[in-house]
């Protein structure tokens, strides 16, 4: 493994090192002051993709499936420290057209969408002309568990009906959000996992309800976690994306680099953490000496470090294993830093909140929302012990070819004494 920037990633973080710094981290307070006002998106945001565009930091995120292929730029391990960059700041992944669920959906499109399909909604979404969501969980079910999903999509005529409710939708309220990718049941009788499928609905389509934006930790997020109803929505049988009984195994191919980008962007986050903690115990003086000066917040920064550090290397040894062999291989890879990378961001947040005394939970900094981020992050993209769980049985499968192998290492009662 070789994580060292080729010449290509480090021109491009340069660029967007002082893309960032000139035009997006100033903004930071005006964004959120916009929002609060009732203007989403700000309307800078869509000067910003511009210019984004002109300086070729525009859809990094899309690795090449095939050398023809438009809009392919970066593989995994090179879009890692790009992302990790966008992360600092929540909103600047839709600048350069890098934001979930888009990417995961844009993914989806590229790989399984006919040639209409493609034209219809992928060539928007790489303009950055409309948003997308995706939409598989359910309130009535266990949906860490997609086999549970019970929406259902039944054919009638030369069309589709789906009827559902759907929950924690991310991205439904943005303003521009046009397409809804729902996974839902074609067919229960089917083997497990054959019974489902994915279907691209337009969100403005009679019968699709957003009954609300739920908030993540009473934060509100403008962009929408929404709870959505599906009363028989119709769309014509060209709206199935790839096969019917494929959706789950879409949905297991569209989470692989998916999980990697929030994961990279978490670092970012971290990072910022780190730097604002660092900025904080050298300038604050309790009984007489600065804070960074006290043994106990050494250890904060130091332990900040050495979490960053494993994060960062795991994600890119994943990323790294995603381009080398694929995401089913890199299941394990891809389970672990999901399960470790949302912890880590709210561990080291944690410990900024601390260094900071109460503004660390007041409103004056990023904190609160970094933490409450981290901690929706162990659900987002299924729960920690399903990652967890998958871990535990990669382990015990690869132990399963080598078993008894450990018993040479075992001391026999007589060589003990
Ligand atoms: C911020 C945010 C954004 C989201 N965005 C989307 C989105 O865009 N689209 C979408 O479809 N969904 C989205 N989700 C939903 C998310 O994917 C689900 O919450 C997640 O998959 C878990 O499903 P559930 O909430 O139904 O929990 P359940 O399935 O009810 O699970 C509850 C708990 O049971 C435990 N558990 C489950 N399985 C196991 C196991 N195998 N072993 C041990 N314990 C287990 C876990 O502790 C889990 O938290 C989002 C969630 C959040 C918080």
């Amino acid at each position: 493994m070789d994580f060292a920037y080729s010449p290509k990633v480090a021109m491009l973080r340069e660029r967007l090192e002082e893309f960032m710094n000139r035009l997006i981290v100033p903004r930071f307070a005006e964004w959120r002051d916009r929002v609060a006002g009732g203007e989403y998106p700000p309307a800078f945001i869509e000067d910003l993709k511009a210019q984004a565009r002109a300086a070729g930091l525009w859809n990094l995120f899309l690795p090449p499936l095939r050398p023809d292929e438009p809009g392919t730029r970066l593989d995994n391990l090179e879009y890692a420290p790009l992302a990790e960059i966008m992360g600092r700041v929540a909103w600047a992944s839709e600048v350069f057209n890098c934001s979930a669920p888009d990417t995961g959906n844009m993914e989806l499109l590229h790989r399984f969408g006919t040639a209409a399909q493609r034209e219809r909604w992928l060539v928007p979404l790489l303009e950055g002309h409309i948003r997308s969501a995706f939409a598989m969980t359910e309130p009535d079910v266990a949906s860490a568990d997609a086999t549970n999903i019970q929406t259902t999509i039944r054919r009638e005529g030369g069309d589709y009906v789906i009827n559902g409710r759907k929950w924690f939708i991310t991205g439904a309220a943005h303003p521009h959000c046009r397409l809804l990718i729902v996974i839902g049941k074609t067919d229960p009788e089917a083997p497990k996992h054959r019974r489902q499928s994915m279907v691209l609905i337009p969100s403005a389509n009679p019968g699709v309800e957003i009954v609300r934006n739920l908030s993540i930790m009473h934060q509100f997020h403008p962009e929408g976690h929404c709870e959505i109803v599906l009363r028989n929505v119709r769309v014509p049988q060209e709206n199935l994306l790839g096969d019917e009984g494929e959706g789950f195994a879409m949905a297991q191919a569209r989470l692989g680099p998916g999980r990697i980008h929030h994961c990279m962007r978490s670092i970012g986050q971290a990072e910022l953490a780190q730097a604002l903690l660092l900025d904080r115990v050298r300038e604050r003086r309790t009984f007489g000496r600065y804070l960074h000066e006290r043994g106990v917040v050494r250890e904060w920064i130091a332990h900040n470090r050495l979490e960053i550090d494993q994060a960062r290397w795991l994600v890119l040894a994943a990323a790294w294993r995603i381009d080398r062999d694929g995401v089913r291989t890199a299941r394990k890879e891809i389970a672990m830093i999901k399960a470790v990378v949302p912890r880590i961001l709210t561990r080291v947040v944690d410990r900024t909140m601390q260094a900071f005394g109460a503004m660390g939970i007041g409103p004056d900094t990023p904190l609160p929302e970094l933490w409450g981020w981290g901690r929706a992050l162990r659900f987002a993209d299924g729960p920690d012990e399903v990652h967890l769980d998958q871990v535990a049985r990669i382990e015990l499968e690869s132990a399963q070819s080598r078993r008894g192998e450990s018993a040479a290492y075992l001391i026999p009662p007589t060589a003990q004494n």
